[in-house]
């Protein structure tokens, strides 16, 4: 591996960066979803990354997707998940499982943000159990219909395209579930808002589905293949996830430099007490460190190299660093760190997130133990890549 980011990456890592100063960081006040920025970050190709240029990328793989994720979720990490949903699992999975015909009519729309997407794993009875999914899908003969609940689904309120999971016989566990894209703009798709902690730039919701209407050619993969769709799209979604975490750990780091180099304490800078720059110390080192990793995952994934434990590790290992530098801030931000006034109160809020989305850190746990203990090994060779991906090479 490269420890040096290539010139295309920082010269997109530099746009990003400008981006966030001048459009991200003035409105981070309004604690609400803001289309228009999101449509600007699909015009300037922040979502292209991992895509062909056909499909509206800018073929600058999952590191370039990682680099800019980052560089946003410093300025606000609310609007990370859109690169989750419009950079990588929503589309991404549509580009490696479905049809030509779903390629070609979803793809490029979400890439470039004219149109929306979500990822409907969650509900009330399955959430890291995904062979519990009570989500029914049925072959109709000429279409599929969906009835069931998802719950916790980013961006669930505004996208116009949802890949749902479903089960068409639960006693089959993970292997009756389907994946499949559904278009959002019928009658029988019910959403409702579900307030939170934090990440307030994306809107999470509770749907109903009452006779759901997806059309055949929308199925990703085969019948029954859904929990094997579900899988690399989690793993791909863990490198949005790690990305959004180091991101906004860094922006805990910068806050806490600021203010242990303004605030003066027995007569000197905060920043001059030992105790401060110890805590300094650890946040700069858990910072590298799951920068480090959760590079290491997206690259491995650009050599197509089977990458599911690196990058369950890398988001496990920089979920706990984000908690734990949002912590640091707000000690070192001393009472400060308490108010609306400062950064570092929503940094806290929206940190806890990374260890809950994309896996808990406790699945990550389990998936990292078991490979290292032989019980099941962790990666596994990429199933199948499709042409369009051979493209790029
Ligand atoms: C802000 C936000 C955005 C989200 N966006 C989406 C989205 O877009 N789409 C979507 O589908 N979902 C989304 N989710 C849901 C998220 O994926 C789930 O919350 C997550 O998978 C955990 O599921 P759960 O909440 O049901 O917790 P549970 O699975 O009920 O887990 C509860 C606790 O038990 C632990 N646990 C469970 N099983 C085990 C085990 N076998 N061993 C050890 N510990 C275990 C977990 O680690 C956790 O600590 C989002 C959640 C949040 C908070």
């Amino acid at each position: 591996m490269d420890f040096e980011l290539k010139k295309e990456h920082k010269a997109i890592q530099k746009e990003a960066h400008r981006f966030a100063e001048k459009e991200v960081i003035p409105r981070l006040n309004e604690e609400t979803f803001k289309r228009d920025l999101v449509t600007l970050m699909g015009e300037m190709g922040f979502f292209g990354c991992a895509f062909p240029l056909r499909y509206g990328g800018t073929e600058m793989g999952f590191l370039g997707h990682s680099v800019v994720c980052e560089e946003i979720s410093r300025a606000d990490s609310g609007l990370r998940s859109l690169f989750n949903l419009q950079g990588m699992t929503v589309p991404y999975t549509i580009m490696e499982w479905g049809s030509q015909a779903a390629k070609d009519k979803y793809v490029k729309p979400l890439v470039l943000a004219q149109t929306l997407g979500c990822t409907c794993f969650s509900e009330p009875n399955a959430g890291s159990d995904l062979s519990s999914i009570e989500t029914i899908i049925k072959d109709k003969g000429d279409h599929f219909l969906l009835n069931g609940s998802k719950t916790w689904i980013s961006n669930g309120t505004v996208a116009d395209i949802a890949i749902v999971y479903a089960t068409f016989d639960r006693n089959l566990k993970h292997k009756g579930l389907c994946a499949v894209a559904v278009e959002t703009d019928q009658p029988g798709w019910k959403t409702r808002e579900t307030p939170k902690l934090g990440d307030k730039s994306s809107p999470i919701a509770e749907i109903h589905l009452d006779n759901v209407v997806a059309p055949k050619e929308n199925l990703l993969g085969k019948w029954g293949d859904g929990f094997k769709v579900a899988m690399t799209a989690l793993d791909r979604g863990r490198i949005s996830v790690g990305s959004g975490a180091v991101g906004l750990a860094q922006a805990c780091l910068d806050a806490s430099v600021q203010y242990a180099n303004q605030r003066v304490q027995f007569g000197k800078q905060i920043a001059h007490h030992q105790l401060v720059k110890g805590t300094i110390a650890e946040m700069v080192s858990q910072i590298e460190a799951a920068r480090l990793l959760v590079r290491q995952g997206a690259w491995l994934n650009d050599q197509d190299n089977p990458f599911t434990r690196e990058i369950a590790i890398a988001k496990y290992f920089s979920g706990e660093a984000v908690v734990k530098a949002a912590g640091m801030a707000m000690e070192i931000h001393g009472g400060m760190g308490y108010s609306l006034e400062m950064p570092v109160e929503r940094y806290y809020r929206d940190a806890k997130l990374y260890q809950v989305g994309e896996g808990t850190a406790n699945i990550m746990r389990l998936l990292i133990a078991d490979d290292a203990l032989g019980i099941k090994k962790a990666n596994r060779p990429r199933l199948h890549v499709p042409s369009d991906f051979k493209d790029m090479e």
